[in-house]
């Protein structure tokens, strides 16, 4: 049996998994990812891509605002410039700017809500040509708003945090895996089978869980069931047709999450497509595929309705948010959540924006712990293959 020593073992490669691998080699430690299925994640190949600032949406938010994540879209445009935690300068940005619309019967109290964030400087009111094209129609008497969130093309994400790393990332199944695990729920070793191949033993010094939703078979393994795990389903509906304006943007509503969350995104056959998400995703989570669609529907016409989107193709997806099952946590997500178990790092990013957050949480439990890199990276590359990169959901849906 070949075996391998090596300081960190990831299992899972969404933004998590991806983002400390990156974080912790350019530390020195060697690091191995292993990946059960497709690489790049579940939810992060299906995310948005915005990222988001400290601003809650909703006026309800002005009750509880998210100063927290206010350093997070400066934090990701140093990496995208090449000058960050990490070099992204590879990722496609597809929007500088996400955008706030009120409906005009909102436009008086969105007005207020605002005007108590306009001197930070996060929040700016746009008039005329400087509004989405989709916002500069005529018959649209309500608000507009630029915000500091970005959004970004989350295969090229993917892209760039793999590209140097083909030589530590392996995917495994869970029937050809089996750790071992001591009474203080330390993983001392990870056995690797498989038909054609000469077994493998790794010792990890230490073990990150990043498997989002797979986490809490992750922490079966390790012997608990806590901390637990929540996940809220949200419906999403994606449309597509030809000369789609890119349009990215929330329309405000009177709750906290926005009534509408519309990005726009490439695909590959050269065409794009809106991925429409927010409150009318979380509450569409009981809906069947026509009635979400239907209802997508009629808030399009009832929001934008000189928006000409007559023979678009509509799809929808049901999908898992992953949170930690803590209340407190549910309702504030401005940081990662980050817990040591023994010598497993257990982590739910909670927001794609987070993973700078998750990196350095997890780095500096390592360096306060005083654990430095020991090991080499393996010099022989591991019997395994390297996993197939995963697309979004849309690239299927609609072929
Ligand atoms: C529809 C939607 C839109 C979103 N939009 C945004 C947004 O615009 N901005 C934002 O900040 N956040 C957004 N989020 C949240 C964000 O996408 C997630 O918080 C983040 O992507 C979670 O990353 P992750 O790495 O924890 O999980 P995932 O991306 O789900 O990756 C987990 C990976 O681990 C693997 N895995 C699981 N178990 C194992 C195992 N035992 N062994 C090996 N591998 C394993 C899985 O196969 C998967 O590849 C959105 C989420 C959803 C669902």
């Amino acid at each position: 049996m070949r075996t391998i020593k090596t300081d960190i073992l990831i299992f899972g490669s969404g933004i998590a998994g991806l983002w400390l691998l990156n974080r912790l080699r350019a530390a020195g430690y060697s690091v191995l990812l292993l990946e059960q299925d497709r690489l790049g994640g579940l939810e992060t190949l299906n995310a948005n891509g915005i990222i988001h600032g400290g601003l809650k949406f909703g006026l309800s938010a002005m009750l509880r605002d998210v100063e927290d994540l206010d350093d997070m879209p400066a934090l990701w445009r140093s990496c995208l410039s090449g000058t960050g935690d990490l070099d992204l300068s590879d990722v496609r940005v597809l929007a500088e700017h996400q955008y706030i619309w009120s409906e005009a019967s909102l436009a008086a109290r969105a007005n207020t809500y605002f005007a108590s964030r306009l001197m930070s400087g996060r929040v700016d009111p746009v008039d005329g040509v400087d509004r989405p094209a989709v916002l500069q129609n005529a018959t649209f008497k309500g608000r507009v708003y630029r915000l500091s969130d970005l959004v970004i093309d989350m295969p090229s994400l993917v892209q760039a945090l793999t590209a140097r790393h083909r030589d530590c990332i392996y995917k495994v199944g869970g029937q050809n895996l089996h750790m071992e695990i001591d009474d203080r729920h330390n993983t001392t070793a990870v056995f690797i089978t498989g038909a054609a191949m000469e077994p493998l033993r790794i010792h990890p010094n230490h073990v990150v869980l990043a498997g989002g939703q797979g986490n809490a078979g992750l922490l079966e393994d390790i012997g608990l069931r806590e901390p637990a795990m929540a996940k809220r389903t949200v419906h999403m509906v994606m449309l597509k047709r030809p000369n789609l304006p890119s349009f990215y943007a929330h329309c405000i509503g009177p709750r906290r999450t926005p009534r509408l969350t519309i990005t726009t995104h490439p695909t590959r056959d050269g065409e794009k497509i809106w991925y429409v998400g927010g409150e009318v995703a979380e509450e569409g989570a009981g809906l069947d595929e026509r009635m979400q669609i239907e209802k997508v529907q009629r808030e399009l016409k009832a929001l934008l309705p000189w928006v000409d989107l007559r023979g678009a193709r509509y799809k929808s997806f049901k999908i898992n948010r992953v949170l930690p099952a803590d209340d407190r946590r549910l309702l504030r997500t401005d940081n990662a959540f980050v817990q040591r178990i023994g010598n497993n790092i257990l982590t739910w990013p909670c927001k794609l924006t987070l993973a700078p957050n998750l990196g350095r949480q997890v780095l500096n439990h390592l360096e306060n712990a005083g654990i430095k890199p020991e090991h080499e990276q393996p010099s022989e590359p591991l019997p395994l293959l390297f996993p197939e990169i995963g697309q979004p959901i849309w690239e299927t849906l609609f072929t």
